[in-house]
């Protein structure tokens, strides 16, 4: 079995084939939690790889939309069964090659394979609505058509839900694929390609590409026989990518960063909301757009919550994440290391005093410890700007209205969380907060499979993603007026 990965690993997916770059260039990833041990070699494809994937793909597309979305999606209940037969596998790629911790890697894994299976079910599900003509009484009736090819472009740091949360609805509503996965973790990603081949996905109807985004996902976003892109990562990027491809004529979706609050009021069980800060804060070692970076403390709770937070982070499992106790693994590569550590000189520099944590915690891993600001202000970076590792800052306030203001003073909008005992405080906060992903009394982070995600503000841009959100963007409506 073994073997069969390392055969395929290095190769990106194109036409039914796995192959090497077409330049014969490679890159090395190592593992971020013993950076000396090299995870593979693996492909630096060129703008020659992306115009063979998406030729192969346009050849691949007439007859994929032409089959009923009920065959199409048998395809991805394939897809299901397989990625569910090697979870574990699945997992202990994921953990070596981007540090998850394994017990989360093994959630997400099994994730894929969840979100697949939902999808497998579109086949089934209306296309479009029935109406009557105003004046005649005869039909009028949408209908939902597929677009074409279609380029994803993926992170690290879901590497396997992200490009399948993407693919799954791509390829039931008909489109071909060209899916780029990021280099920092393209051997979890790789197990999609290689599920649905063993499904008998016809040749060219998923392809992947493995690449730098200055090559692979600029030429996937200017080349002009995409139709359309769908984007997760970082904000700078992500608003360079939309202006490329709107400039080009295609659509657009884009999931981008948080700055996500969490609002712990009075009447909470302080237990059960530091446990959830716990989670949101640290678990990927906050390397989740969704990750808690603000956590507002009513100042009558304050102390007790930041003692008790500091109990549970020195009680925390930190280190290796192979190991399934661990909760806190390393940070994905050396650069975003530095970055974090850079975020948290800069937390110090403007007043911030430290609660706990703030420093490397393994001369060779890339590991932080959780680290605790207070005494932050409002205007300082740690408050408005996502440093992407497992750092986060406590504030006091006194009223509701209050902190929500202050939850909202960011330019992100992707998820928000409050702990209250109070049905009426929670119906504030979800009238109030100026998110796409709300929780009352739960972590900031979590996607069910089967609902909407996806961001407001400099958060997200087009339709959301996952559950029925997904047809938005990945067909287009057609409005079909039928006379006898
Ligand atoms: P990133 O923006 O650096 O890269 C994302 C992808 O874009 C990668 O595949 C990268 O190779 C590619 N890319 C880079 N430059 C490109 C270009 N010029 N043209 C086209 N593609 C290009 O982000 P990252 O570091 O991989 O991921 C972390 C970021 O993603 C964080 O900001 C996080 O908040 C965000 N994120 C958002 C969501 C969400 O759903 N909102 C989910 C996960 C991660």
């Amino acid at each position: 079995m073994a073997e069969t990965i390392a055969a395929t690993a290095a190769a990106n997916f194109i036409d039914g084939e796995f192959a090497p770059s077409s330049s014969g260039r490679t890159y090395q990833r190592v593992n971020p939690w013993r950076p000396s041990e090299p995870v593979g070699e693996f492909p630096s494809s060129t703008a020659e790889d992306v115009s063979a994937a998406v030729a192969a793909a346009e050849r691949a597309f007439p007859d994929w939309a032409r089959l009923s979305a009920a065959k199409r999606c048998a395809y991805l209940a394939g897809a299901a069964d397989a990625i569910e037969g090697r979870v574990e596998e699945i997992a202990r790629d994921m953990t070596r090659e981007m540090g998850k911790p394994i017990r989360e890697s093994r959630m997400e894994a099994a994730r894929a394979a969840a979100i697949f299976r939902y999808f497998s079910g579109e086949g089934w599900r209306a296309l479009g609505q029935v109406y009557e003509q105003s004046g005649t009484g005869a039909a009028v009736y949408t209908r939902r058509r597929s677009l074409g090819v279609v380029g994803l472009i993926t992170p690290w740091n879901f590497p396997a839900a992200i490009p399948t949360w993407k693919a799954a609805p791509a390829l039931a509503y008909g489109n071909a694929v060209v899916l780029k996965l990021a280099t920092d973790a393209p051997l979890t990603g790789l197990h999609l390609a290689r599920a649905f081949q063993e499904t008998g996905l016809p040749h060219g109807v998923l392809n992947v590409v493995i690449g730098s985004g200055a090559e692979v996902g600029k030429a996937l976003v200017v080349g002009p026989r995409v139709r359309a892109i769908s984007f997760t990562g970082s904000v700078p990027v992500g608003h360079g990518v939309r202006e490329q491809a709107t400039r080009a004529g295609k659509r657009v979706q884009l999931e981008l960063g948080g700055h996500n609050p969490l609002i712990v009021c009075g009447d909470a069980d302080p237990q059960r909301a530091v446990e959830a800060a716990y989670a949101g804060a640290f678990w990927s070692a906050g390397q989740k757009c969704t990750a808690t970076r603000r956590i507002y403390v009513h100042e009558a709770l304050y102390d007790r919550f930041r003692q008790l937070f500091a109990e549970r982070i020195a009680s925390g499992h930190v280190g290796d994440p192979a190991d399934p106790e661990t909760e806190v693994g390393p940070i994905v590569n050396e650069r975003q290391l530095e970055e974090v550590l850079a975020g948290v000189q800069r937390g110090r520099s403007e007043g911030g005093t430290l609660v706990v944590g703030g420093e490397r915690a393994d001369p060779e891993a890339y590991l932080i410890a959780p680290t605790v600001f207070e005494d932050v202000s409002d205007e300082a970076f740690l408050s408005c700007e996502e440093v992407f590792g497992p750092v986060t800052s406590l504030y006091r306030f006194q009223t509701l209205d209050e902190a929500i203001d202050r939850a909202n003073a960011v330019r992100f909008g992707l998820s928000a969380s409050i702990f209250t005992g109070s049905l009426e405080a929670a119906e504030r906060f979800v009238d109030g907060i100026e998110v796409g992903i709300v929780h009352v009394n739960s972590q900031t982070a979590g996607a069910d499979v089967h609902v909407p995600f996806g961001g407001s503000k400099a958060s997200g841009y087009g339709p959301h993603e996952q559950g029925r959100a997904a047809i938005e963007f990945y067909t287009e409506e057609v409005t079909v007026y039928r006379d006898v």
